[in-house]
């Protein structure tokens, strides 16, 4: 762990061990944190609060800016580490590095942007001032599934405020978290300013989170089952919070669209970490009268992709998280199996070979999806995709909307009209026409409904980490 400045063990002296989800490998081992090492890193972000709020933006940007460098320098070093913790393959997590820096490099930048307000008065004597200062200390905790740049996301704009943090990265790949702070480290991030809390049960560190008074913010991204007992208990210190949560995003193929080119672009996205992503498409809606040529292309596409270790070069799929994943995605298939779903392709693990000591689902394509599939309104978090056939274009919006979740939507569609009209309808945070990666560090992430609080990203990124002060002047 990183507290104050110091690579340390637990105070209970206790690790655990960190696996290879390809392979069953162990990696390495990391200090199993409990809820006094969570006060010590709380106790040192805020004894450095007073000195690091008040350096200047330009030497925060400096910081970050060397950071950025660093990160880019490292890039092949983290890819590796990444793929062997969390299991994507290299070239995604090449890809994800990248993304992870440019939030680096975003905020480097947006850290010098933030200003204040002089406003009139009523009274000739009198004179206004509002201002944005830091937030104060901030809690981080952050998901598996992208385990670089969900911390780069939340340490670039809370460091660029002039913020200090305390972070418990997912249990499953700290070691990614590690090499990210030392990244920071050798920026020259002062001591203090950012702590890791790496802990195997993360109960007892979100309960100091969320119930130390010195901490004035709580940023989350993860289940949302997690994020709302998070809230709830923030919400009793009226911490400021964000949370960033789970997703079902519909995927729109209009009358219209061609079908092979929306097939492609189905495929390219729902296998993009073997489904493992919050904005993954869950619910792949197609008109009938074009249901056979997307379903045919999908499938060539899904039956060309290799599954196995993203080190090896040509895999595109990696291995999931765990077991409890795999057997998530195994009951879903299963149910919608007996519901009465084709599966052209796939539906099972993978367990022979080399297959044998990790966590493998074999990407597959489900047809005939109806609305009592569990798949049709939980999220799966693996490689399925499961395809709807639909009838009326009018309606297929309200059928897109029907969730509790809200955060990435695609449309597919040749007509700018109804482009527009879907981009206008759909309630979610993230809207793609023809376009299968819709988010970037310069652009606001986040969702409506149960999918969360708060934006990550672009200009409004860094407003989740400020508060506004204002002045009244008497003269
Ligand atoms: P998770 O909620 O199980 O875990 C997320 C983090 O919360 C981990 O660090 C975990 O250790 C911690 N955690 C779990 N229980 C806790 C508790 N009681 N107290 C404090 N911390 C606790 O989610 P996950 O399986 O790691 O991540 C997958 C989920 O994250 C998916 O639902 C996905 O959609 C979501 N996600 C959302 C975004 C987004 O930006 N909206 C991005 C990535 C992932």
């Amino acid at each position: 762990m990183f507290i104050d400045g110091k690579w340390v063990d637990a105070h209970s002296g206790k690790s655990f061990d960190v696996t290879n989800p390809a392979t069953g490998e162990v990696l390495g081992s990391v200090p199993a944190g409990a809820s006094e090492d969570a006060v010590a890193a709380v106790d040192a972000a805020h004894a450095s609060f007073s000195e690091w709020s008040n350096t200047t933006p330009y030497e925060r940007s400096r910081l970050l800016y060397r950071a950025w460098e660093l990160m880019n320098e490292r890039s092949e070093e983290l890819a590796e580490l990444m793929t062997a913790e969390q299991g994507k393959p290299l070239k995604a997590a090449r890809a994800e590095v990248k993304y992870a820096a440019d939030f680096l490099i975003w905020f480097a930048e947006e850290a010098k942007r933030v200003t204040g307000e002089w406003i009139p008065s009523q009274r000739p004597d009198q004179r206004f001032l509002a201002v944005k200062v830091p937030v104060g200390v901030v809690a981080a905790i952050t998901p598996w599934n992208y385990p670089i740049s969900m911390l780069t996301r939340k340490m670039g704009p809370a460091l660029a405020a002039g913020c200090t943090l305390v972070l418990k990265p997912a249990e499953s790949t700290p070691l990614c978290a590690k090499a990210t702070y030392q990244v920071f480290v050798d920026a020259g991030i002062p001591d203090g300013v950012i702590n890791l809390v790496t802990a195997a049960d993360p109960a007892p560190i979100g309960d100091v989170f969320t119930g130390d008074p010195r901490v004035a913010k709580l940023t989350f991204t993860g289940s949302t089952a997690v994020g709302r007992v998070l809230a709830t208990k923030s919400a009793a210190n009226l911490q400021r919070i964000s949370v960033e949560l789970g997703g079902h995003a519909p995927f729109i193929v209009f009358p219209d669209a061609d079908p092979v080119h929306a097939a492609k672009g189905a495929a390219a996205l729902k296998f993009l970490n073997a489904g493992q992503a919050c904005i993954s498409p869950n619910r792949l809606y197609v008109p009938n009268s074009l249901s056979a040529a997307f379903e045919e292309t999908l499938c060539s596409r899904v039956d060309r992709l290799q599954t196995g270790n993203g080190m090896s070069e040509g895999v595109g799929v990696g291995p999931l998280v765990s077991e409890a994943a795999v057997a998530k995605v195994e009951k879903q298939v299963e149910d919608a199996r007996k519901k009465g779903a084709g599966v052209p392709i796939g539906g099972h693990r993978l367990t022979e070979g080399s297959y044998s000591a990790g966590h493998f689902f074999a990407p597959t394509v489900l047809t005939d999806i109806s609305d009592d599939m569990t798949i049709y309104r939980e999220e799966t978090f693996g490689p399925v995709a499961p395809v709807i056939t639909y009838d009326e274009p009018d309606e297929v919006i309200e059928l897109a909307n029907d969730t509790n979740y809200g955060l990435a939507a695609y449309v597919y569609t040749r007509d700018i009209a109804v482009a527009m009209r879907a981009f206008e309808g759909l309630r979610f945070g993230i809207i793609g026409v023809n376009d299968v990666n819709p988010t970037s560090a310069s652009v606001p992430f986040g969702g409506m409904g149960d999918s969360g609080l708060g934006r990550e990203g672009g200009h409004e990124g860094i407003n989740e980490y400020l508060e506004t002060k204002t002045g009244g002047f008497a003269i």
